[in-house]
């Protein structure tokens, strides 16, 4: 069952090693998410308010860490075994987060600490965005820390904005035209002000369908198409930056999976549909680049490859970030399998529309071993494409789509 190869590369070239590792995920334990997170909640609590620890973190911060351990397992993504004939594959992260529930990276020496394991990992740069912030949950020293952390490393990460501040607003109108027309100004205005102080890629992280993986984990739903949202499409749109968006997606509307039902009190029992508002949000506004987040992970049952490649076919502003975990739901129609393999059907779809994926590992970033596991799975997929493939995902359509200043070289 357990498959690991192990891989240690070690180059030194012009004072650059890299210590690429690949090794094979193991069967996804989602409790052990929780428990691992655990361990941080000391950061957490220090980091935020209780508000905002009700509606901060982005589901991914349990999912991540779910898969996180089954990535690495128990053992050091340093393995034993050496596997020869493979090289590091450049990648750039289109979407992490330096802050969140259980976690905070915001200082120098944490930051020198991750990028140190995204250069063992072939990663890049990275895009650093707020995860999607509850109704409740305005608070714009968190937003402000983004652009503090981007701004200590301009040369390794880009900013992504609005998670909190605008995130938090489309969740406070919900589906209310009339709330909506009385913020609207404001919501403006404060995209505006983000865009101003420079420097911003997308605007994200924001949600329509955010299921909750614990207590202190929000679940949020507003209609994709709602007055807010097709305001922030023609935000990206006039000022040329992408949007990311977070849906655990729902052709028809469904009974909650009994996972998130077991898993959190927030969850309600059934989830709207989402899949028709998403067109139409992406109908209102061609000339926005948007990206759903997270594309791979199923959380529904309806996260498949047949039902990516028809919102690709039918939407040409539609972007897809992959995140390559096996849960939280071990579904058959995952992105990648048990050992982290790429699924067949999912790999002619990455082949047929390649210029139309990115890698986004919806890591929170904690200077450690988390760190390692995550961006390890990603290097894993990529080794599994076409060199070529691998390229075009990995390093230049997010500088395409983010019109990045810079990408993999
Ligand atoms: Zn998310």
């Amino acid at each position: 069952m357990k498959l690991m190869r192990a891989l240690v590369v070690a180059v030194v070239l012009s004072g650059l090693a890299f210590v690429g590792c690949v090794k094979s995920t193991t069967q996804d334990t989602p409790e052990t998410g929780a428990t691992a997170d655990s361990a941080d909640t000391t950061a957490a609590e220090d980091a935020a308010v209780p508000v905002d620890v009700t509606q901060a973190d982005d589901m991914a911060g349990t999912a991540e860490t779910d898969s996180a351990s089954d990535a690495g397992s128990s053992d050091s993504a340093l393995g034993a075994e050496v596997q020869t004939g493979t090289t590091v594959r450049p990648w750039i992260d289109t979407h992490a987060h330096p802050t969140g529930i259980h976690n905070e990276c915001g200082d120098a020496a944490c930051l020198d600490t991750v990028i140190a394991i995204m250069d063992a990992h072939g990663l890049k740069k990275a895009i650093l965005m707020h995860p999607p912030a509850g109704w409740n949950g305005l608070d714009e020293a968190s937003e402000a820390l983004v652009r503090e952390v981007v701004e200590m490393r301009p040369d390794r990460f880009f900013l992504g904005a609005g998670g909190n501040v605008l995130n938090a607003r489309i969740q406070k109108a919900g589906d209310s035209e009339q709330e909506a027309t009385d913020m609207e100004a404001v919501f403006i205005a404060t995209a505006n002000e983000l865009v101003a102080g420079g420097g911003v890629v997308v605007f994200g992280e924001t949600t329509s369908c955010h299921l909750s993986y614990e207590d202190a984990h929000p679940f949020e739903q507003v209609p994709t198409d709602s007055k807010l949202y097709r305001t922030l499409v023609d935000l990206a749109a006039t000022h040329d930056v992408a949007v990311d968006i977070h849906i655990d997606v729902a052709v028809e509307t469904q009974d909650i999976p009994p996972f998130f039902d077991d898993h959190s009190n927030n969850n309600p029992d059934q989830i709207q549909a989402n899949i028709g508002d998403f067109e139409a949000l992406l109908a209102h506004n061609r000339a926005a680049r948007v990206v759903l987040a997270h594309v791979g992970r199923d959380t529904t049952g309806d996260m498949t490859a047949s039902l990516m490649e028809e919102l690709l076919v039918a939407n040409t502003n539609l972007y897809l970030q992959i995140h390559p975990v096996h849960g939280p739901l071990q579904s058959p129609t995952s992105i990648v399998d048990e050992e982290g393999d790429i699924r067949p059907e999912w790999l002619t779809l990455l082949q047929d529309h390649s210029d139309r994926f990115v890698m986004g590992s919806d890591h929170f970033l904690t200077g450690g071993d988390d760190d390692d596991k995550a961006f390890f799975r990603i290097q894993h997929f990529l080794r599994e494409l076409p060199e070529a493939v691998a390229y075009e995902i990995g390093c230049e359509n997010p500088v395409a789509i983010y019109k990045l200043s810079s990408g993999c070289e």
